[in-house]
C-alpha cells in the first residue's frame, strides 16, 4: 500500500497551496467586505472584483476545472490526486469558485459530462467549465421531506415536444449569482413508472417564463452572498424535450452518479476546514496566557489538539479510500465509503471547528478570525446533501445484507 501522492498531485499540491498563500487567504477579509456591500438586497448582488481577478489568474496558470478527471475537458486527475488539491482548497469556503471547483457547479458538469446529449454539452457545459455562467440544482422541496427523494412532488411532464413544470423548490444554492443561467431540475414524470423510473432531470434556463425566485434563505443568518440559496417556484414552465438529460426516467440514476462525486468533493474540502481550525486552535493556545500559563497547558486542552489531530488523519485516510475506490471501481462500488465519509468529515469539523472557537473565547465567534464561517460550512453539510442518519442507514442497509 502506497500512501504517496503521484509526482503528478504532489506538483500540483505545491501549485495550489502557493496560489492559496498568495492570492486568497491574505485576502478573504477583503472579499468579504466586497461581498457585503451588497449583500443587503438579493436582485442587486455583485461578483466581487477579487473572484473575477482569482478566476482569471488561475485560468491562465493552469489551475481550472481540476476537479474533473476527463483529460479533454477536465484537469485529467483522478479522485485521488485532486483530493488534496480539493483539501487546500477547503481551507477557506469560498476558494474553490476560483479553481472553476465549486459546488454545485461541478456537480453539474460531471451529470452534463456523464450524461447529456452533445447539444447539452454545447450549450451549457462549455461555458460552465469556461466559468463564463453558474448554476443551480433543483431538488430539495419545502412541502416535503426531501431526504427521501421519492418524496418530490415537483412535476416534469412530457406533452408533445415539450416538458412542462411545475412545483417549488428551496435550498436551491447559487441560484442569486448574477451569472447563474440554467439549472437542473428533478421531477416526476411518471407516477406510474417503478419507483426509481418516475423521476426526470431537466435542463432550465432561468430566463424561462414560470421560473420565479421567491426568496433567498439564510444560512445562520448570512445570506452567502452572491449564491445564496433561492426558493424557486415553477408555474407552466415550457422547456424543449432535448433538456431531458439522458431521457425520461433517468432522474434517480443521474443523481446517484452525481452525488458521488459532489458528496467527496464536500468532505475533501472539509479536511482543509478542519485542518485549518486545528492550525488556529494550537496557534491561539500557544500564544495566550491565563493563570500564568499557555492555554495549550490548561484543564484538558492538550487532549483537545491531539484529538482533533487523530480525527482529522482518520477523516483524511477514509476520504482517500472513498476517492480510489471511486477511481478504481466507480461511484456504485464506492456506496458504503462515501456514505461514511459523508457522516465523518462533517462531524470531524464541526467538532474541531467548535474546539477551536472555544479556545479563542469571544474571538471565535466574530469575523477577526475565519472560525464562525468555516463552522457554518461544515454545519450545513451535516444536512445538505443528505442528513447523516440518511448515510448511516444505507450503510446499515449493505451491512446488514451481508448476513442475510
Ligand atoms: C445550505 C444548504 C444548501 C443546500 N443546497 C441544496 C441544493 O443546491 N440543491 C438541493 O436540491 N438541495 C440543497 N439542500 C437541501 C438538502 O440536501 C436537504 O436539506 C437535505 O437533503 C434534507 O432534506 P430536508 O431538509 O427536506 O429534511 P427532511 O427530509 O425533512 O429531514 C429532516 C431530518 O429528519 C431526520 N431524518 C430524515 N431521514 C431520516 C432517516 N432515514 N433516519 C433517521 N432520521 C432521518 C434527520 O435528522 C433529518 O435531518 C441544501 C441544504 C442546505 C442547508
Amino acid at each position: 500500500m502506497d500512501f504517496s501522492h503521484s509526482p503528478k498531485a504532489q506538483e500540483m499540491i505545491a501549485r495550489v497551496k502557493a496560489f492559496m498563500d498568495e492570492h486568497i487567504i491574505p485576502n478573504e477579509l477583503k472579499y468579504m467586505e466586497q461581498v457585503d456591500e451588497h449583500n443587503g438586497d438579493w436582485t442587486k448582488w455583485q461578483v466581487p472584483a477579487l473572484m473575477e481577478e482569482w478566476k482569471e489568474r488561475a485560468k491562465a496558470e493552469g489551475l481550472w476545472n481540476l476537479f474533473l478527471p476527463d483529460e479533454h475537458y477536465g484537469a485529467g486527475l483522478t479522485n485521488s490526486e485532486y483530493a488534496p488539491l480539493a483539501e487546500i482548497m477547503g481551507y477557506c469556503p469560498f476558494a474553490s469558485e476560483a479553481f472553476n471547483c465549486s459546488a454545485p457547479d461541478t456537480g453539474n458538469m460531471e451529470v452534463l459530462f456523464k450524461y447529456g446529449s452533445e447539444q447539452q454539452k454545447k450549450q451549457w457545459l462549455e461555458p460552465l467549465l469556461e466559468g463564463t455562467i453558474r448554476s443551480v440544482f433543483f431538488m430539495t422541496e419545502p412541502g416535503v421531506a426531501s431526504s427521501d427523494a421519492t418524496n418530490m412532488e415537483a412535476t416534469c411532464v412530457v406533452e408533445g415536444d415539450e416538458v412542462v413544470i411545475n412545483g417549488r423548490k428551496w435550498w436551491s444554492s447559487g441560484v442569486g449569482h448574477p451569472d447563474c443561467k440554467v439549472g437542473i431540475f428533478m421531477g416526476v414524470t411518471d407516477p406510474e413508472a417503478p419507483r426509481h423510473s418516475q423521476h426526470s432531470m431537466v435542463l432550465v434556463p432561468l430566463d424561462t417564463p414560470g421560473v420565479k425566485i421567491e426568496r433567498m434563505l439564510p444560512v445562520f443568518n448570512r445570506y452567502d452572498a452572491p449564491e445564496g440559496h433561492g426558493e424557486v417556484s415553477f408555474t407552466n414552465v415550457r422547456v424543449p424535450i432535448e433538456n431531458i438529460i439522458a431521457g425520461p426516467g433517468r432522474g434517480f440514476e443521474i443523481a446517484q452518479g452525481r452525488l458521488g462525486p459532489g458528496r467527496i468533493h464536500h468532505c475533501m474540502r472539509l479536511i482543509g476546514a478542519s485542518e485549518r481550525g486545528l492550525k488556529h486552535l494550537i496557534e491561539r493556545s500557544l500564544e495566550r496566557t491565563a493563570f500564568h500559563k499557555p492555554l495549550a497547558k490548561l484543564g484538558g486542552n492538550g487532549d483537545i489538539i491531539a484529538n482533533s489531530r487523530v480525527e482529522i488523519d482518520m477523516a483524511r485516510l477514509l476520504t482517500l479510500k472513498a476517492a480510489y475506490l471511486m477511481d478504481t471501481v466507480g461511484v456504485f462500488g464506492a456506496m458504503t465509503e462515501i456514505s461514511a465519509i459523508k457522516v465523518v468529515a462533517p462531524n470531524v469539523a464541526t467538532k474541531v471547528i467548535d474546539a477551536a472557537i472555544q479556545i479563542h473565547g469571544g474571538g471565535g465567534v466574530s469575523n477577526d478570525f475565519p472560525l464562525a464561517l468555516l463552522y457554518g460550512y461544515a454545519r450545513v453539510l451535516r444536512l445538505a446533501d443528505g442528513p447523516d442518519e440518511v448515510h448511516r442507514g444505507l450503510i446499515a442497509r449493505i451491512e446488514l445484507n451481508k448476513y442475510k
